[in-house]
Formats: structure tokens, C-alpha cells, sequence
């Protein structure tokens, strides 16, 4: 069953041309189309689904900032601003809501391991406090006996709502003159000496001068086409969701699982790092630049064969742009969840929120989640095909940022100054024989 999502019509007339061509509806194409449409720049966003149908609504919905590679850093302070900026110029509530993130842990070296991030904290003003074992017992009362070794409070990151946050934003991109093509997959694109020249959609082609592939889990297989590497890995994840239920926090971290208050008074619920990896021919093509993250993240990986080595973005097969491509075929990457998973996670929750686990499961989904060999995003031109860009490789953590990186994105393509040094996302970082450190979170 696939989370809850607020749908928005399409502008049904497909534009000739358009300044820029968004390609995924996600919260980085939605958002990047807002902040493109708002300099009065004419762009048209293209969403093989719905809006906001795949990870940016399948997350937990955390806005975070602690423990946060300190690349992603001054990205991650400019969305916390954005998102509040974003809810007053769109007049819609996104769900952001600054309730602090609370983390408990009955293992010492996480606990070390967050009390070292300290300084990334204190370099980035952000305001996070470690509590002691009893301070993390008295907010985190999880029963069954379970004793926390301590824990942290991060007193301004807080959350917003999956199901709002990408169709509410690409609906202000329209009131500032976007338009919003649903069901309309990009097949490929028309390049006319090494410049993008228009984007083949399956329902027509349009002009344009500059392209923005925000394809998420499919950014790869789309530029791949274009003889263009992106090293992304996708794996994934199981969540799941119950009817309202008492209250033990807004976004709850604990060894067990983590737990998120939607607006609805239901919790989201997940297990932290425990994902699928599935071995794929593109898990293969990349499989030597990810060597280092899945050593150091292997204990919480699953590894396993599927149908997506056969189909699906993970898959080597190729298609023409006058038929039916595998975007149409996959209109929403709905990727079953683990019944292993949501298994333990309903028998952790029966020990330790009893309340909860009492409310009833309102539905359980899958996500696939786009991670790069370093887990920090890709934001970037490609080098070799003239006004084509890429934001992709969000890595687990791209819902809180999002309004950030499409801020950066939409900077990019415009062209002049941008919000942030773009330096740390360039594609080129996976070729150019850069040292490609893989993050401690
Ligand atoms: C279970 C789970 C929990 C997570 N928790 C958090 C969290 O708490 N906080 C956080 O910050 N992040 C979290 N994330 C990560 C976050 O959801 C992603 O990083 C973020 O949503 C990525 O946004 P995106 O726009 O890049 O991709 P997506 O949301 O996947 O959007 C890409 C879109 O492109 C469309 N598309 C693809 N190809 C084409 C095509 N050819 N033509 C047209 N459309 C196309 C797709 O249909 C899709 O809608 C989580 C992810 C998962 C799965």
C-alpha cells in the first residue's frame, strides 16, 4: 500500500517550449521549479507519476540537521530557513514544524559518535544538547525495561509532512507561471551540437535550452542513456504507518526504530540504516566506488535478488523514444516492503510504546532511496552535454533539504551567483580522481 500524498491537477496543455525542463516531480524538482518560476524564468516540471509519488513522500519527513556530514552543512542551515519562508510565500502549511529531534541509544560508541559531532555543531550554530541517561529516560519512556545509555536533543531541526511538502511546493511554482505535466514521463533528450536542445516527453516534445534531471532512483538510468555516468545506488527501505495514537514525541530516534508524529497524530515508523540492497546490473556498473560505504554500513544492509535486476531503474535495458519506456511502465517505483522488517518493528513496538503498536498499522510501504558512493547529493552540471544539470544522489536525507538543493539546482541553471559553494556536489568529483570520503552517519 503506498503512503498518503495530497494530488494536484496538471496543467494539461504541454508547452512548446519553456526556458528550463524540470524533470521529477520529487521535493528537488518541485522545488527547484519554484525557485526557477519565481525569478520569471518559464519552466515546465515532468512527473512520470504524481507529484511527489515516490521518496519525498515514503520518508520519515525529518528536517535535520544534527549529525549531518558537515559537507551538506551549509546547505542543510539555508532549508531550515527555506522551509519557513517557503509555508509564508506559498500560503500553504508543508507541514514544517521546528519540534526538535530527540535521539536515544543503548549503544555507547553511537552515543560517542554523536557526542563527536559536536564541533560540526558549533561551527554551524546549531543548537543541540547530549543528555545524560537519566535526562534520555525521562523524555524517551520506551517500556519493557529498556535503559539508554544517554542520548541527544537537537532543539531547533524538527520535521515536515511528506504528503504535503513536493505538491504544495510545485503548486507555488505554478502561481509564480510553472507548469505542471503529471503522467508525462521524459523519455530522453534532443541534443543539437553538445547543447540540449528539447526534451522528448510521451506526450510530445518541447524546446528548451536547459534541462534539470531531479529523477531521484532514476537519475542514472536517464542520463546513462545519454552516455553520461552517475554512480548511484538504490536501496531499500520499509516503513509503516498507524492510525493516531498517545503521545511520545514529535521525531523520536531510539535503537529500535524511529518514530515520527504526522499531522494527523499517527506515527510514521522505520528501523535507521536497515535497507535492502538489491544486486542489480547497475549495482554492478557502480559496484567499485560504493566498496567503502557498504563496508563500513554492511551489518544493516540486506543484500538480495529481484525482479528489479530485470526492470525498473536498476535494470541495463535500454528503449527508444518513440515507444512506451520503462518511466511509463513504472509510473510509481513502489517497491514491496520487508515483512522481515515491519515484523521486528511491530515486535519492538508491542515491548516498547504498547500505546502505539495498540493504535493499529494504517499501512506499511517500500522506498527506494538514490545513495551516492560519499551519501552527499550530486548537484551539479554535466560537463560534457551543454545546459543540462543534474540534482540527484540524496542519499536517505534529501526530504529536510530539499528546498536547499533546489535552491542550489535552480542557481545553477540560471546562471550568476548561487546560494550556496557548489563545489562539494559537482558530478565531477566521481571521475576527476577525487578523494571520496564516505560520511560517519
Ligand atoms: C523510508 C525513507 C525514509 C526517509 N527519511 C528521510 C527523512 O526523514 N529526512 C530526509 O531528509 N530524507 C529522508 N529520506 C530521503 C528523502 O525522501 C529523499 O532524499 C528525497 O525525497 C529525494 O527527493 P528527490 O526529489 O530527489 O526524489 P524523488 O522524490 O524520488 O523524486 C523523483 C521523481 O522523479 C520522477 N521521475 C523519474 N524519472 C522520470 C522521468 N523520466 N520523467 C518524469 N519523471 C520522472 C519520479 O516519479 C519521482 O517522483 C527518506 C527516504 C526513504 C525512502
Amino acid at each position: 500500500m503506498s503512503p498518503l500524498i495530497h494530488h494536484i491537477t496538471s496543467d494539461e496543455t504541454l508547452p512548446q517550449s519553456a526556458d528550463v525542463v524540470v524533470i521529477g516531480g520529487g521535493i528537488i524538482g518541485a522545488s527547484a521549479a519554484y525557485f526557477l518560476a519565481r525569478r520569471g524564468i518559464s519552466v515546465a516540471l515532468l512527473e512520470k507519476g504524481y507529484v511527489g509519488c515516490e521518496q519525498s513522500s515514503r520518508n520519515w519527513g525529518w528536517c535535520r540537521r544534527q549529525n549531518r556530514d558537515a559537507r551538506e552543512m551549509p546547505v542543510a542551515n539555508l532549508a531550515m530557513r527555506l522551509w519557513d519562508e517557503m509555508t509564508a510565500e506559498i500560503g500553504q502549511d508543508l507541514g514544517f514544524r521546528r519540534c526538535g529531534l530527540t535521539y536515544a541509544t543503548t549503544n555507547p560508541k553511537q552515543l560517542a559518535d554523536w557526542d563527536k559531532w559536536r564541533p560540526v555543531a558549533r561551527q554551524f550554530d546549531v543548537a543541540t544538547r547530549m543528555m545524560t541517561a537519566e535526562e534520555t529516560a525521562a523524555v524517551v519512556p520506551a517500556a519493557g525495561g529498556r535503559k539508554w545509555v544517554g542520548g541527544v536533543h537537537a532543539a531547533n531541526d524538527g520535521k515536515a509532512e511528506p504528503a504535503l511538502a513536493a505538491p504544495r511546493i510545485a503548486e507555488g511554482a505554478r502561481k509564480h507561471g510553472a507548469t505542471i505535466h503529471q503522467n508525462c514521463a521524459a523519455r530522453g533528450l534532443d541534443i543539437t551540437n553538445g547543447r540540449v536542445s528539447g526534451v522528448i516527453t510521451e506526450k510530445g516534445p518541447i524546446r528548451t535550452g536547459a534541462v534539470l534531471c531531479a529523477a531521484g532512483a532514476w537519475a542514472s538510468a536517464f542520463m546513462r542513456m545519454h552516455a553520461i555516468s552517475v554512480p548511484l545506488a538504490n536501496v531499500r527501505q520499509t516503513s509503516l504507518r498507524t492510525a493516531p495514537a498517545p503521545d511520545f514525541g514529535a521525531a523520536v530516534f531510539t535503537s529500535d526504530f524511529a518514530m515520527t508524529r504526522r499531522l494527523d497524530g499517527g506515527y510514521t515508523i522505520a528501523i535507521s540504516g536497515r535497507a535492502t540492497l538489491e544486486i542489480t546490473p547497475q549495482a554492478i556498473r557502480h559496484a567499485k566506488p560504493f566498496l567503502p560505504m557498504f563496508m563500513k554500513r554492511l551489518s544493516a544492509v540486506e543484500v538480495g535478488i529481484g525482479r528489479s535486476f530485470f526492470e525498473g531503474p536498476d535494470s541495463m535495458r535500454s528503449w527508444k523514444l518513440d515507444r512506451p519506456t520503462p518511466f511509463e511502465q513504472f509510473r510509481v517505483l513502489d517497491p514491496a516492503p520487508s515483512k522481515r522488517t515491519l515484523a521486528t518493528i511491530m515486535s519492538r513496538l508491542h515491548i516498547r510504546f504498547p500505546t502505539v503498536a495498540d493504535a493499529g498499522v494504517v499501512s506499511t510501504w517500500g522506498g527506494y532511496i538514490d545513495s551516492t558512493p560519499d551519501s552527499v547529493p550530486v548537484i551539479s552540471p554535466v560537463d560534457s552535454i551543454g545546459g543540462m544539470f543534474i540534482a540527484a544522489g540524496c542519499s536517505g536525507h534529501g526530504f529536510g533539504t530539499g528546498p536547499g538543493f533546489g535552491h542550489l539546482a535552480a542557481d545553477l541553471v540560471a546562471g550568476g551567483a548561487t546560494c550556496a559553494d557548489p563545489n562539494p556536489y559537482r558530478l565531477s568529483r566521481f571521475s576527476d580522481r577525487s578523494r571520496i570520503d564516505v560520511g560517519d552517519f
